[in-house]
């Protein structure tokens, strides 16, 4: 694995770590001039501060006002405040906003990257996946709201004479909490779908990413959703997350299980829905017939992308024992010739990792499969002289229940490979666990592979490819079975649940009891007569 030059001129790009609170001659990442119109977005006025540092070389990149209990308040005050004028606003108009929103994320798309990657310290082509992602969802949502969101007719009991109409009807206030890994994607795909019903949001985006996800609210307004519309607040999680869950009419969450699990009881409390995005341990299958070259290509990104921080990547393949060796060379052939760095450019495969917790983690799973007995293919080692996180794309097998790393989620640039000598087999292994978010099979034989997949207990499975192919196709369902999650984005299910359904039913001349001074037993002989009647006319 080689390393880019940090920067084009060959250093660092900013050199430091810096403290300008403290040091004369220190400087920030980014402009003071570009952050403090974004953290003006933000509803915090306790005075309180948070420092947050650029995992590219560790620049400070803003001091974030933190929100108090009353900031909580005022933000869902405003939001329902504005909630109420945009539920009348007309779906055109609503839909017009999306479609200048995609133009915007389209047009800024450089403005948008570079801040990913200061505050992520991902590679700018996996930073390049997120307004990519938040066009296609603006475009797909506003070319389809009228069929999501217009009255649909229903199957009145009398025909002709009960006439039924559903309508979808805003939950009110959205609470989003979204984590550090896709900043700008997670601020908004939700959110969206969301506003488009009609809803208002308040967003409690994490800290290492707040100025991402302000950069996405400025993007709002300036493509015509009302300001007042999209509320950001900040804080710790247990405090200003667990705020959010009480005052919410619905909450929309994407972070690790244990906190979904919280966030879950508390709505479960509080009678409120929940969507929950989680995590998983996503296995790719490589069939005996499969395109080597095509999987082993598939296998890095699906792997590697971001450093693995992806709810959606790989982590475990199983591989026939056919294929095994030819596949596993070009699989770490592949994986060798990859370039890191931390830097702003398009020369990178991989970035650093987000943290030093996510690092520590890597570290220790890695360090533990070794001691029990795994191999190292390739990577296995942090690379401090990279960035502070750096940690290599790292292959193992040789992998046992006893490590850590065989059923927990590693969040990471890590993966264990598994022979399988029979697809049952590899299809019960790859079901082991708890998790059920992605899965990716790949086989030559599209409609074998398209065969095994509902015997795979995963929301989403691709075939041929990682995991683009599912999470790109917005008009299609994305997320978790058991403990990978609860609901799904995307598609119809990821705006209906936004909305409560409200049938409206219109009778006409007859009426549900007895008429013409008919006994209320004559009237039970004509409706069961009536019953029998429509089940012999085939009617639902
Ligand atoms: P968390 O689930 O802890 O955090 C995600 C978001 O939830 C953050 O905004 C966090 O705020 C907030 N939060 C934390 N605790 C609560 C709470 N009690 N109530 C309400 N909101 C809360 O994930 P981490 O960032 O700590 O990452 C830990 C692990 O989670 C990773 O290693 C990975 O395994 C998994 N993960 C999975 C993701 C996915 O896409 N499925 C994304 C990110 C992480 P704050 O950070 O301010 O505390």
């Amino acid at each position: 694995m080689s390393a880019s030059n940090p920067s084009p001129a060959g250093g660092p790009l900013v050199e430091g770590p810096h403290d300008p609170e403290h040091d004369p001659t220190a400087a920030y990442a980014l402009e003071p001039e570009y952050v403090e119109p974004l953290l003006a977005r933000l509803v915090a006025t306790s005075g309180r501060t948070v420092e947050v540092r650029s995992p590219l070389n560790g620049a400070p990149l803003a001091h974030l006002p933190q929100s108090s209990d009353a900031d909580l308040d005022e933000a869902f005050a405003r939001a329902r405040r504005a909630q109420q004028a945009w539920a009348r606003t007309s779906l055109e108009a609503r839909s017009a906003a999306l479609l200048r929103l995609h133009d915007l994320v389209l047009d800024r798309q450089d403005e948008i990257i570079d801040l990913i990657v200061w505050e992520s310290g991902k590679a700018r082509k996996h930073a390049f996946d997120e307004p990519l992602h938040i066009a296609l969802t603006a475009r797909y949502y506003a070319r389809t709201a009228r069929q999501h969101l217009d009255p649909q007719r229903k199957l009145g009991v009398v025909p002709g004479l009960t006439r039924v109409a559903v309508n979808r009807v805003p939950k009110g206030v959205v609470g989003i909490i979204t984590p550090w890994n896709y900043p700008f994607t997670m601020a908004l795909c939700d959110g969206l779908p969301a506003l488009l019903a009609g809803n208002a949001v308040v967003a409690k985006p994490d800290a290492q990413t707040m100025l991402s996800a302000l950069l996405a609210a400025q993007l709002l307004e300036e493509a015509g959703f009302p300001r007042d519309l999209w509320q950001v607040v900040s804080g710790p999680g247990p405090e200003v997350g667990g705020g959010i869950v009480e005052r919410s009419d619905y909450v929309c969450f994407t972070g690790s299980t244990a906190t979904g699990r919280i966030i879950a009881r508390g709505c479960a409390e509080r009678l409120i829905g929940c969507s929950l995005e989680l995590g998983g341990k996503n296995p790719l299958l490589v069939l005996r017939d499969a395109d080597l070259e095509k999987a082993a290509e598939g296998a890095v990104r699906a792997t590697f992308s971001n450093g693995g921080q992806l709810c959606v990547s790989i982590e475990r393949m199983f591989v026939a024992d056919q294929v095994y060796d030819r596949f596993v060379e070009r699989f770490v052939a592949r994986t060798e010739a990859m370039t890191l760095g931390a830097t702003l450019d398009w020369d990178n495969d991989m970035g650093s990792l987000i943290s030093q917790a996510q690092l520590d983690t890597v570290t220790a799973h890695v360090e533990d499969a070794v001691a029990k007995g795994a191999r190292v293919l390739t990577g296995g080692t942090a690379r401090p002289d990279l960035g502070p996180y750096f940690f290599e794309p790292t292959i193992l097998e040789g992998v046992t229940p006893d490590m850590t790393c065989f059923g927990r989620e590693t969040f990471g640039p890590v993966v264990s490979l598994y022979r399988f000598h029979d697809e049952a087999d590899a299809i019960a292994r790859a079901n082991e666990g708890e998790y059920g978010l992605n899965a990716s099979i790949y086989s030559r034989d599209g409609a074998r592979a398209r065969a095994i997949a509902p015997y795979i207990k995963c929301g989403t499975v691709n075939i041929n490819e990682a995991f683009a192919a599912t999470f790109a196709s917005i008009d299609a369902p994305m997320g978790g079975m058991r403990q990978s999650g609860l609901g799904r984005r995307q598609g119809s299910e990821g705006i209906h649940r936004f909305t409560e359904t409200q049938s409206v039913a219109t009778q006409k001349l007859l009426r549900f009891g007895p008429m013409l001074g008919m006994s209320d037993q004559a009237y039970g002989k004509v409706m069961t007569a009536n019953l029998r009647l429509m089940k012999k006319l085939g009617r639902a």
